[in-house]
């Protein structure tokens, strides 16, 4: 599958039978339909997130507009929860194939969905860590959260 951004092909990474694609230019993550309640679950996210996915706000886009890896239809802007504040904006497949986070974004939607539960966050964040650490990432250094990268 080629990234919606760079239109590079992507790397699979595996943990516990989720399988996500990254881009290793722009470190954006493409989850399939179920994958993020998948890894919400397992990653010990409280159960009433775990249907988020299905419960993001549709909004009107404006600008270029980023394609389905799937399907190469138009990715549709959607709104997730985020901190008071701040605003989260996510692409999500028109026809359900799934959701694309930009590099970070996970992190904002973690914090968002964990709120003041820092216990459960720094868990999260570690599991996740091990999760975006597979080998199969190319370049692989300790740097595998999505946090922007020194450039
Ligand atoms: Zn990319
Ligand atoms: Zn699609």
């Amino acid at each position: 599958m080629l990234c919606p951004v760079c239109s590079q092909p992507m790397v699979i990474v595996e943990f516990q039978n989720v399988e996500l694609d990254t881009c290793v230019d722009c470190r954006g993550l493409w989850f399939d339909a179920q994958e993020l309640s998948q890894l919400f679950e397992l990653a010990g996210v409280p159960h009433q997130y775990h249907a988020l996915e299905s419960q993001l706000d549709r909004l009107p886009h404006v600008g270029a507009r980023r394609k389905c890896p799937r399907c190469r239809r138009p990715l549709e802007p959607v709104r997730a929860p985020a901190r008071r504040g701040a605003e989260l904006i996510l692409d999500e497949c028109p026809r359900g194939d799934g959701l694309w986070f930009d590099q970070g974004e996970l992190s904002a939607l973690l914090e968002a969905v964990l709120g003041d539960d820092v216990d459960t966050l720094r868990n999260v964040r570690s599991y996740l860590g091990e999760f975006l650490t597979t080998k199969q990432v190319p370049g692989g250094t300790n740097d595998t959260s999505d946090t922007p990268p020194r450039t």
